[in-house]
């Protein structure tokens, strides 16, 4: 079985892969980032901090 977000926390968010390194493998830090669709993202591969579309 696939461990995958939980999409109510996440509202349906899928694109989220790591800009740098492009792992899926990445955590939501903040629903919120410095725009209004987009959301803070951490990396567990390699440590960097994102930011994502939410759409
Ligand atoms: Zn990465």
């Amino acid at each position: 079985m696939v461990q995958r977000p939980d999409p109510a926390s996440g509202g349906g968010v899928e694109d989220r892969k790591c800009p740098f390194c492009r792992s899926e493998d990445t955590e939501v830090i903040s629903l919120f980032g410095s725009q209004v669709m987009t959301m803070q993202c951490k990396c567990r591969a390699c440590g960097s901090f994102f930011e994502a579309s939410k759409y």
